[in-house]
């Protein structure tokens, strides 16, 4: 097990959209730990209720009975803006409210022991990550403080420092920000296969339960004690909303095909509880197909006290979902086409996500890579947790910041830039500092602003102000500027503060008091 600086065991914690999950580094290799329901993967839900609160299994048992009051898959919301289209798209499907704050971040409405709460995602978050501590605490039998957490490569600033606060609301030290499919490939422990010192490509596969993401990496090989393996992000491409989910829904809308030719139209549709046994059930189903030919799908009682039951074969299962399996094929065509790579140049083929087990995936994937062995040894819904916790900085996918930083670079990064004057004596000079793609600022997400005073009075265009924007290995970004002709060093330095929880409120919020 890593110890870490602040003293102490570290875990690895993987919050997922649907399923999150906890490990131990020990005996050089990541242990999972299985929750008090034996589960080594916990849902990512919580949900408030008029005596308690819960989270995971137990918030999904009762989600049928008290849908608004259950959330699930915040990490949607964490980090972003209220007014942002996928926020205003996914708050349209949720059973739960979802307003703005002040500070326009979205805030979730609940009701809990009898009052009308808000939450901030990154405090819902914090309950799951919260869970997650307290299954390894139990494990070990000693208090843990410090984690890794890993996140999306397509995170932004800002939903990278919510999800280090949501770890900080939970009491945790956020040693590190890890991408994803970076954690997965060091799972593997890739970076240390041997390749006659070239740099070895891996394409991680992540099909989870709601979101889907194919990632390209690089990694320059371990060569010596000091190297620990670099990691680079070449292009990325998926779906936000595809995933096991969508499976699910394709099953459920046979099944309701079924039992409408059976039993005549029926208003089985507005019928909220039987369509989550449904689901439930459908579910099951499908992860059976994985390993069985033909199963069923059963619910007793499911409507108007009529009992349902089918069967399903893989084939049916197959055809079904037809057409999400070739956006699947489609999205990694699009990556290697982005990255202008080859698909015979591709070193490691690495599996994550528990969509993943289903063997049409797989033999796609197979097929598409001409027979190549895939990386499947380890869970793949667990893949992402077993990287070792205390590894050195690497590098990750960043964003781009007033078109200096360009996408994808690779971080931690520092990137330099001139600036000077628009106007004749000009003496105080502004930078706002965005994030984003657009040529337009409005588009983008305005991170902070700084002022530089006290520049000489000059022509327009003569003054050099040198800024550098430096981004560290959890995609933080600090950017600071000085006047290069004063050798006045008056440099200053902003951290993201936009839509951030202000630090006495997190402080206030530890421990999580409800
Ligand atoms: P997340 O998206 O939160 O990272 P996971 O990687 O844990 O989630 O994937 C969860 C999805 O994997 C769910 O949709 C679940 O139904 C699906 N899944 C789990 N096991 C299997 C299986 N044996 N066959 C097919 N799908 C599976
Ligand atoms: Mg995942």
């Amino acid at each position: 097990m890593a110890a870490s600086k602040g003293g102490g065991p570290a875990i690895g914690i993987d919050l997922g959209t649907t399923y999150s999950c906890v490990a131990v580094w020990r005996h050089d290799r990541g242990k999972v730990i299985a929750n008090d329901q034996g589960n080594r993967l916990t849902p990512s839900c919580v949900a408030f209720t008029r005596a308690e609160r819960l989270v995971g299994e137990a918030a999904v048992n009762q989600a049928a009975l008290n849908p608004t009051n259950t959330i699930f898959e915040v990490k949607r919301l964490i980090g972003r803006r209220f007014r942002d289209e996928s926020v205003q798209e996914d708050a349209k499907l949720w059973p739960s409210k979802v307003v703005a704050g002040r500070d326009e971040r979205p805030l979730i409405v609940v009701q809990h022991k009898g009052k009308e709460r808000q939450f901030r995602p990154e405090e819902i978050s914090s309950m799951v990550l919260a869970k997650m501590r307290e299954t390894a605490e139990v494990y070990l039998g000693k208090a843990i403080k410090n984690a890794v957490i890993t996140v999306p490569v397509y995170f932004n600033n800002s939903q990278r420092q919510a999800t280090i606060d949501a770890g900080t609301i939970a009491g945790l030290n956020v040693m590190r920000i890890i991408n994803e499919p970076t954690a997965a490939a060091l799972a593997y422990g890739l970076e240390k296969m041997p390749l006659s010192n070239k740099r070895r490509t891996v394409l991680v596969f992540d099909l989870g339960g709601g979101t889907f993401d194919v990632s390209l990496l690089n990694i320059d090989p371990v060569t010596n004690k000091k190297n620990k393996g670099v990691f680079e992000v070449v292009a990325i491409a998926g779906d936000t909303h595809l995933g096991g989910a969508d499976f699910d829904s394709e099953m459920v809308k046979y099944a309701l095909r079924e039992f409408t030719r059976r039993h005549g139209k029926m208003d089985i549709h507005s019928n909220q509880k039987a369509l989550r046994r449904l689901r439930t059930a459908c579910e099951r189903a499908k992860r059976m197909l994985s390993s069985t030919a033909q199963t069923t799908i059963e619910v007793d009682s499911l409507h108007d006290g009529i009992d349902f039951c089918a069967t399903i074969t893989r084939s049916l299962f197959e055809e079904l979902n037809k057409d999400l399996f070739s956006k699947c094929m489609k999205a990694l065509d699009k990556c290697l086409c982005d990255a202008k790579m080859d698909k015979s140049s591709v070193h490691d083929v690495v599996l994550v996500g528990g969509s993943t087990r289903t063997p049409k995936v797989q033999n796609m994937l197979r097929e598409f890579f001409g027979g190549k062995q895939l990386c499947q040894t380890i869970n793949p819904d667990e893949a992402v947790r077993t990287a070792p916790p205390s590894r050195p900085p690497f590098s990750a996918a960043a964003k781009p910041t007033m078109g200096v930083i360009p996408r994808n670079t690779a971080i931690p990064t520092k990137m330099a830039k001139l600036f000077t004057t628009l106007y004749d004596n000009q003496t105080v000079v502004c930078f706002p500092v965005y994030e984003g793609e657009s040529a337009d600022t409005r588009d983008n997400n305005l991170l902070g602003k700084f002022a530089l005073t006290g520049i000489p009075p000059a022509p327009k265009g003569v003054a050099r102000l040198h800024v550098t924007f430096d981004i560290d290995a959890n995609g933080v970004m600090n950017v600071s500027a000085e006047d290069l002709d004063t050798a006045k060093k008056k440099s200053v330095t902003i951290i993201n503060h936009g839509g951030r929880m202000p630090k006495e409120e997190i402080a206030r919020l530890v421990p999580i008091e409800i």
